[in-house]
């Protein structure tokens, strides 16, 4: 079985051809620049080396086309034709409540996933032109739309309520929604996998930890609190984003500096996090080099955020009475030996014990803690795609 998976942007769209049940990846490619001129790079698996070419892409249909044409092509292509496609996966940023599992799209699924532009008002749009384009280039193909916001859909209320007004949640939907949410599944799944359990028999705390992070307390298979929020500013400070701050900041500022409250959302958004507070980066490389060469804020900067990811652990251990192991997943996780053990050390009090041998590794699955650690330490490389191709598959069987 073949799953093309898309991710459309405003201006671009990526996707991957792959097989669910081997995770085999046949082929991927990103479109960009759509609408402007259209620039598509791509890379078949064992074929020759990555296709950069421009081909005008006025619409996201035309890019769709290219990736049709670029699959089917007979020198470089991977399948005869698009018969070999079984099923496309979509990637939607935003479900809202409407939706707490992948489902097979229909019109009324369209217009739910509509219905939730306000919750994310440059995402969905994008998401919801991709799909359009893909059914008008592969009329009768089953599309499967999977939200990042549906496996946090199973927090309590408790979890996902924000101290407001009540009404702000009835009428409007303000709540904590979550996102990443099918990277936190997709390594939940593994960590049950590598660790020979049950998902039901496990909890996890899963670290997804990259431009964007966010944490997610994993009891029973089900996510039952994560860190970021109405949107995904929230949390963890990340590689520009504040993360959570008290909202009495931003009159202060605002009034300070007289910042209109879409300035203020994009200094939070654009300007902040790691990148705000050293002022060299937002790439957690950088900080470490600058670090190395003396720049005390760039330290700072990786500290608060290894700090902000440590108290979470911590916060989500007291929220499941107990951890059995903890994730590190995505480009810092995976990647950097150093922040993950500035995060997991010093929590041999609740039975975290890490091995520095076995933590030198990257970017594959591993467990990192020491053999007599009560509580598992893993790394586990998330795969999204992979993860919308199984759920796409498990919809069109
Ligand atoms: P995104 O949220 O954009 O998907 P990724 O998961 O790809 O982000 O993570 C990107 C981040 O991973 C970059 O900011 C970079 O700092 C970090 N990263 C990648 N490799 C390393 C490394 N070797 N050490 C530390 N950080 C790394």
């Amino acid at each position: 079985m073949n799953v093309l998976v898309i991710n459309a942007g405003s201006s671009s769209l990526k996707y991957q051809l792959l097989n669910p049940e081997t995770g085999v990846l046949l082929a991927k490619g990103l479109c960009e620049r759509i609408g402007i001129d259209g620039k598509f790079t791509y890379k078949a698996d064992g074929k020759a080396a990555k296709n950069a070419v421009d081909v005008s892409m006025p619409t996201h249909a035309e890019a769709i086309q290219a990736v049709m044409d670029a699959l089917t092509d007979p020198e470089n292509g991977v399948i005869a034709s698009m018969k070999e496609i079984d099923a496309v996966g979509h990637r939607v940023v935003h479900g809202g409540e409407a939706f707490n599992k992948s489902v097979l799209i229909t019109d009324d699924v369209l217009q739910a996933i509509e219905d939730c532009i306000p919750l994310a008002p440059l995402h969905n749009p994008a998401n919801l032109t991709g799909i359009r384009a893909c059914q008008k280039v592969m009329p009768g193909v089953p599309m499967v739309a999977v939200f990042d916001t549906a496996f946090h859909q199973t927090m309590p209320a408790r979890a996902y309520m924000y101290a407001l007004p009540y009404e702000y949640y009835e009428k409007d939907k303000v709540r904590r929604y979550g996102f990443h949410g099918t990277s936190h599944k997709y390594v939940a799944g593994r960590a049950a996998a590598m660790l020979g359990k049950k998902p039901e028999e496990l909890k996890l705390i899963s670290c997804h930890l990259g431009n964007g992070s966010s944490v997610t307390a994993v009891d029973g298979g089900k996510s039952v609190d994560t860190s970021m929020g109405f949107t995904p500013l929230a949390g963890v400070p990340m590689g520009t984003r504040s993360g959570d701050l008290d909202a009495g900041i931003l009159q202060y500022v605002m009034n300070k500096y007289g910042l209109s409250i879409d300035e203020m959302l994009n200094v939070l958004n654009k300007k902040s996090g790691v990148q705000g507070v050293s002022g060299v980066s937002s790439d957690f490389r950088d900080l470490t080099d600058a670090f190395e060469k003396g720049n005390e804020r760039a330290g700072l900067a990786v500290d608060m955020f290894n700090y902000g990811v440590k108290k979470l652990i911590g916060a989500y251990a007291a929220a499941m009475g107990g951890v059995d192991a903890v994730i590190f997943t995505a480009g810092v996780g995976e990647n950097s030996a150093a922040q993950r053990m500035a995060i997991a050390s010093g929590l041999e009090f609740m039975g975290v014990k890490m091995d520095a041998e076995a933590n030198k590794v990257r970017g594959k699955e591993a467990v990192i803690s020491a053999p007599d650690s009560r509580v598992k330490v893993l790394l586990i490389p998330t795969n999204e795609e992979l993860m919308i191709a199984m759920d796409t598959a498990a919809l069109v069987k």
